[in-house]
This record gives structure tokens, C-alpha cells and sequence, in this order.
């Protein structure tokens, strides 16, 4: 009967693991750098970095990936005639916050940015302009006492020089690492922009991609003139937070720019290819009511 035969032995292979098995001598690792391919968020599609141009736009679908600050400068102004202001602010951890110093110091290598946001004066067209640009890559783009000190500045200086002030808004907010000292940012930066208003200046917020909490509470919601960018996530607090609060579902498109746009909160969405042009007009148009002295200057 064959089920008291005796059973074959087992014969076991021995494989080498693919990591230690030798390659051949001519064998050469490819060079593939990793930011050579990116994958659009939104149609999913794998781009050859060099296709979304410098503007970063998918070419499938015209979905507007993040920029940096420095990318965004080099869009709208050139670069050669931007000031930078205040670079050299000193970074401070009020709460003694453990390893926060660190953090910043990390950031300030990978990114080559010494804080959140850029700031400086720049030519828009033939009109010189305060610029400030937000990036989301420093710590969220979020809003320390540097970054609050920067764009009062820029505001107090515009003011002083009667010029107009556009801003690039990206962040997650307040800065949790400066806690009190963070929300205070909101009114200090409130205060010199109520100023500049006063002085019959012309503020320009520019939403993108992200812009929440603290800074959407502020100076994003507080331009004269409010432009977003396509699809840009907008809003102050999660989602999450939102719907456990008043138990209700909120909409697919709920802070999304075109949302907010239908609602009243914001006058434009521009897409990014027409922006630079957009503002050169808009800032172009309120010349004759910039400053009080180029008015008489005129008068005279
Ligand atoms: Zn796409």
C-alpha cells in the first residue's frame, strides 16, 4: 500500500538573498536623480520633472503644485533688483520648547531659507513693490515671532515708503513650538497693516496651497484685494475638527479656493500662468493713490 511507503527525503536549495548575491563586474548603478519624476496629487500621472516647467503646473490636468518662495520670487519678479530684508533676525525659543533650535537650524540647511517666509522689495512691472512670500516647506510655513517680526516690518516699511505690499500666503498657522508668543503675530501684524491702510496703500493677499489657522485669520483675510490660486486649500481650522464640532458633514469642496470664491471670501481665483501679469496690472492701476507725497509730488 503506497500510504506506508516510505517518504522521500526533502531536498532543500539554499537561495542567496538578492541583496548579498554578487553583481556582475560590468554591472553600473543607474544615476536616477529623485526628483526627476513627480507624481501629480491629482490625476495621479507620473511627470517628468522638466515638463511642469518653471510655472509647476501638471500638463495633464493644470493642477498647481507647491512652489517654494524662491520659485515663487523668480515667477513674478526679477531677481537680481529683489532686496531682502531682515535675513539676519535673530531665531529665538521662548517656551524653551526641547529641540526646537535644532529644528530650525535643520530646516534653515535643507531649505536654504532662514524662516518661513521672504520678504523684500522687488519690481512689479516698472512699480517697485513690497513683496512677501510664504514657504509651507519651513515648518508648515507656520508663523513664529521672526516670521510675524518680517512682515511687520514690510508693512511698517511699505508704509513709510508708500508702497503697495503683496503677500503670498502658505502655512499651517500658528507656530505650536512659540505658542502665546505665535498668536500674538496675528495683532502685532494686524495693527501695521491697519496702518498702511490708513495711509491709503494698496495690500494684495495671494492664497495658495495651503493657507490655514492663524494666518488665514490675519493678514491672509485682510487684503484689500483677495486672489487665490486654483484649487488652493483654504481655511482656519481641520476639517475634522470642523465636523466633530457642529456634527455635520461639510461639503467635498469645503476650503477649496473655488469654494471660497462662490461664498464671498475671496475676488478672484487666477490661475498661476496669468498672476504675474494680474498684479503688475493691479498695482499699475492704483498708482495714482499710492502715497500721499507722490500725490503732491504731482500736485506740485
Ligand atoms: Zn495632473
Amino acid at each position: 500500500m503506497g500510504f506506508f511507503k516510505k517518504r522521500k527525503k526533502r531536498q532543500y536549495i539554499t537561495i542567496t538573498p538578492k541583496k548579498e548575491r554578487s553583481l556582475p563586474p560590468t554591472y553600473v548603478q543607474p544615476n536616477v536623480p529623485d526628483d526627476m519624476w513627480q507624481k501629480c496629487p491629482k490625476c495621479q500621472k507620473i511627470i517628468y520633472q522638466k515638463d511642469l516647467g518653471q510655472e509647476k503646473i501638471c500638463p495633464s490636468c493644470h493642477y498647481c503644485f507647491r512652489l517654494t518662495a524662491m520659485e515663487r520670487l523668480a515667477l513674478l519678479v526679477d531677481l537680481d533688483k529683489f532686496t531682502h530684508w531682515d535675513e539676519d533676525l535673530a531665531i529665538q525659543n521662548p517656551l524653551d520648547f526641547p529641540q526646537y533650535e535644532e529644528k530650525v537650524r535643520q530646516t534653515q540647511e535643507k531649505t536654504g531659507l532662514h524662516e518661513a517666509v521672504v520678504t523684500g522689495q522687488g519690481y512689479l512691472g516698472e512699480y517697485p513693490v513690497v513683496i512677501g512670500v510664504m514657504d509651507s516647506r519651513f515648518i508648515m510655513g507656520s508663523m513664529g515671532r521672526v516670521v510675524g517680526e518680517k512682515i511687520t516690518r514690510a508693512f511698517e516699511r511699505a508704509t513709510e515708503a508708500g508702497l503697495p505690499v503683496v503677500l503670498f500666503t502658505a502655512s499651517g498657522g500658528a507656530r505650536m513650538q512659540e505658542g502665546i508668543f505665535s498668536l500674538m503675530q496675528m495683532a502685532k501684524i494686524s495693527f501695521a497693516l491697519q496702518r498702511h491702510h490708513e495711509a491709503g496703500l494698496l495690500y494684495i493677499s495671494v492664497l495658495t496651497d495651503p493657507t490655514t489657522g492663524g494666518v488665514t485669520a490675519s493678514f491672509g483675510m485682510d487684503g484689500d484685494i483677495i486672489l487665490a490660486e486654483p484649487e488652493a486649500m483654504i481655511g482656519f481650522a481641520g476639517r475634522r475638527v470642523i465636523e466633530q464640532t457642529i456634527k455635520q458633514k461639510l461639503p467635498d469642496e469645503f476650503q477649496r479656493a473655488e469654494f471660497l470664491l462662490e461664498k464671498g471670501f475671496v475676488d478672484k481665483v487666477v490661475p498661476r500662468r496669468e498672476l504675474p501679469l494680474l498684479l503688475a496690472k493691479l498695482i499699475a492701476l492704483h498708482q495714482p493713490y499710492l502715497s500721499k507725497e507722490k500725490k503732491e509730488e504731482t500736485n506740485d
